[in-house]
């Protein structure tokens, strides 16, 4: 009660950022408990033991084997099993209910695969961007908020490098020939010094792969870029 008492009347004249957030922490566990989204514990939305415990693919995995001469990028690694019933909640909650809390363990899961699969150092992380529309509507790009956290937890740069010039349709409400239609184009480079990427591996990000066209088309608009290679990173294929 004495907490709530301070809530409502204000804080502290002494009490600084940290207390705010504090207070504001605390209230949004007080309307709104967590529940693990593994086992239900009550705590935080994905407790340690859940996030130990989640088995990553195979660093072999391949994505798409048969059309692999299709595709710019010269390999997709994928994270997680999208079948898996806490990688789709994971996920949905995140993308869908706007738990932007999920960043963290979500960002775990890439730091673990981007051990495990063992790249070389000279790498550059970029994300597959959402349209400024859609961006809004959100209230955040979910792909560009992982991707930055994964570049300051592995100390490797990000840099904004695509604009979605193209509001496109969600791929999955599509025919597969509808698809690529859908996305010719929808992709422009930003005017950046080339330097930054130039003979570097770029990571493209993105959180769920389908028919990896999305990923293609992304990694069409970068190919003029000097790098050294793209490679794609997603959370899962669905
Ligand atoms: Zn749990």
């Amino acid at each position: 009660m004495k907490e709530e008492a301070t809530a409502v009347g204000g804080v502290p004249p002494q009490a600084g950022k940290s207390d705010f957030k504090k207070l504001w922490n605390n209230l949004l566990d007080y309307i709104w408990p967590q529940f693990c989204l593994g086992c239900e514990q009550e705590g935080s939305l994905l407790c340690q033991t859940c996030l130990d415990n989640i088995q990553l693919l195979p660093a072999d995995y391949q994505a798409w084997p048969e059309n692999k001469n299709d595709f710019v990028f010269s390999h997709c690694h994928v994270c997680l099993d999208y079948h898996q019933a806490l990688t789709q909640n994971l996920i949905k909650n995140f993308k869908y209910q706007y738990l932007k809390v999920l960043q963290e363990p979500l960002t775990q899961i890439f730091v673990k695969k981007i051990k495990q699969i063992n790249l070389n150092p000279d790498i550059i992380i970029t994300n597959i961007p959402l349209h400024n529309k859609k961006r809004k509507k959100r209230g955040f790009d979910q792909t560009e908020v992982l991707a930055k956290n994964l570049s300051l937890k592995i100390n490797i740069p990000y840099y904004s490098l695509l604009t979605r010039s193209k509001n496109t349709k969600p791929q999955a409400q599509l025919e597969r020939n509808e698809r690529l239609q859908n996305l010719q184009n929808a992709f422009t480079l930003k005017q950046i010094d080339q330097n930054l990427v130039k003979n570097k591996t770029i990571i493209l990000i993105d959180d769920v792969a389908t028919t990896g066209t999305t990923l293609n088309e992304a990694a069409k608009a970068l190919r003029i870029l000097a790098s050294k290679e793209i490679i794609a990173l997603v959370l899962a294929k669905n």
